[in-house]
């Protein structure tokens, strides 16, 4: 039985054309073909990324930046060339630059120690500031502001969603102040998946003189956001949820922005000159790249990049949108079920609540059917407190899934809830 007929017969011709490129999803787990379906946590990497990986490990492995060999040099190159891929990946422009982290936590701790710490002179951050962060963030994009504010002496403003989880920028506009330094939203809420109108949000941020940081982690699959286009200072993403390797990511950000972040790291290859008793250090990008980087994860990281381009974004947006349709739907149907942002057409995340029943329960038995989800707060235990819900059971979608496995999922939900209630 097909719960909702006509999207579960839509065609699965884009993941069908890229499965055979991601091995792993050809296995059984307790038996059943693997469904995955926590791609919000961490996708999967395709061949041509670990065949990028593998042939710089192969054939031009060494350090970067500091020596005169071919191989050094070699390597630079393919480091340099990542970060220009990249950064055309996401709209940089010329003002633009891009840092390599290890990921979205560093390049988001990176800017709130960079605006609260002290470098050379005074930092950005001073007593009597105030930071607004949106209800919807990732602890990734919480913590390490009331990190700052306890450095700085700023203020912590929480832009809080509705009852339903979602933002509104009359709301916005009554927080923002002369006092207004930092504003930082999520592009999508990795709990429920909403997707706030980041664009507006950022704008009548920047319009009052605010910086403004885009957390992009849950947008980087799918519906990348243009940054060129956007009212945006710093933007953070991670290698491992755009099907490249894990320990990976970027800042990107405005030139004149970066230039105000004091070093996360300070040691080699960040330095102009150094005395046993000072440091100048070294114009950006490599200011805010202190030591060793992860060579080949950058090189992965920009074939991820190439990877979702070859296959063409505008049909991974479409596909990734009907499976999400697809499961909103078919879930909500179910008796006792609440979907979380049903709205949320852009969305690639399902998060949804069974009245009486533990999500930790219902991801149990889905995994006894091959079915992978994730329970639990997703790492956003202030915004599920403050909607009253407690920890949900989360779907997410990938290119590669299909709307057979979105009818597993909704038949193994309803199957789960039977057994359980
Ligand atoms: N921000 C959001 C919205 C996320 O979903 C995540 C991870 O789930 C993060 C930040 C943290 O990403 P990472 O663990 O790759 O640093």
């Amino acid at each position: 039985m097909h719960f909702l007929p006509d999207l579960a017969t839509a065609p699965d011709t884009l993941a069908s054309g890229v499965r055979s490129q991601f091995p792993v999803l050809a296995q059984r787990i307790h038996g059943a073909a693997l469904a995955y379906l926590d791609n919000a946590a961490t996708t999967q990497v395709p061949l041509p990324v670990l065949a990028a990986m593998r042939n710089f490990e192969v054939h031009d492995r060494a350090n970067i930046h500091r020596g005169v060999h071919a191989l050094s040099q070699r390597a630079t190159d393919a480091f340099e060339q990542a970060r220009s891929a990249l950064k055309r990946f996401v709209g940089a422009g010329a003002g633009h630059e891009l840092v390599f982290t290890s990921g979205t936590t560093e390049a988001l701790n990176l800017v709130a120690h960079g605006l609260s710490a002290a470098a050379a002179g005074s930092a950005f951050l001073q007593p009597g500031d105030e930071i607004i962060v949106s209800g919807l963030e990732h602890h990734a994009n919480l913590v390490p502001w009331q990190q700052a504010v306890r450095r700085s002496g700023a203020a912590l403003r929480v832009l809080l969603p509705d009852a339903q989880g979602r933002l509104h920028p009359e709301d916005l506009v009554r927080l923002l102040t002369p006092r207004t330094r930092v504003f930082a939203l999520t592009a999508c809420a990795n709990a429920t998946g909403e997707r706030p109108p980041f664009e507006a949000l950022l704008a009548l941020a920047a319009q009052a003189g605010a910086l403004t940081v885009l957390d992009a982690a849950q947008a980087m699959a799918h519906a990348v956001p243009n940054l060129s286009a956007l009212a945006c200072d710093f933007m953070a993403f991670s290698g491992h949820k755009m099907h490249g390797p894990m320990g990976t990511g970027a800042l990107v950000g405005r030139l004149a922005a970066l230039e105000r972040l004091a070093p996360l790291r300070y040691g080699g290859d960040m330095v102009d000159w150094v005395s046993y008793t000072d440091a100048g250090f070294a114009a950006l990008p490599s200011r805010l790249e202190g030591g060793t980087p992860h060579v080949a994860g950058a090189v992965g990281m920009a074939a991820a990049a190439a990877f979702i381009d070859a296959v063409g974004r505008s049909g991974i947006d479409a596909h990734v949108a009907a499976l999400r349709a697809h499961a909103a739907a078919g879930l909500a149907a179910i008796d006792d079920i609440t979907v979380l942002s049903p709205w949320a057409a852009e969305s690639a995340i399902v998060s949804f609540v069974a009245r009486g029943v533990h999500p930790h329960d219902i991801g149990t038995l889905l995994d006894e059917q091959g079915i992978a989800v994730r329970t639990g707060h997703h790492c956003a235990q202030p915004l599920l407190d403050h909607l009253g819900l407690g920890p949900t059971t989360r779907a997410s979608f990938a290119l590669y899934n299909t709307h057979d496995e979105v009818e597993r999922l909704v038949a193994g939900v309803a199957r789960a809830l039977e057994v359980l209630q």
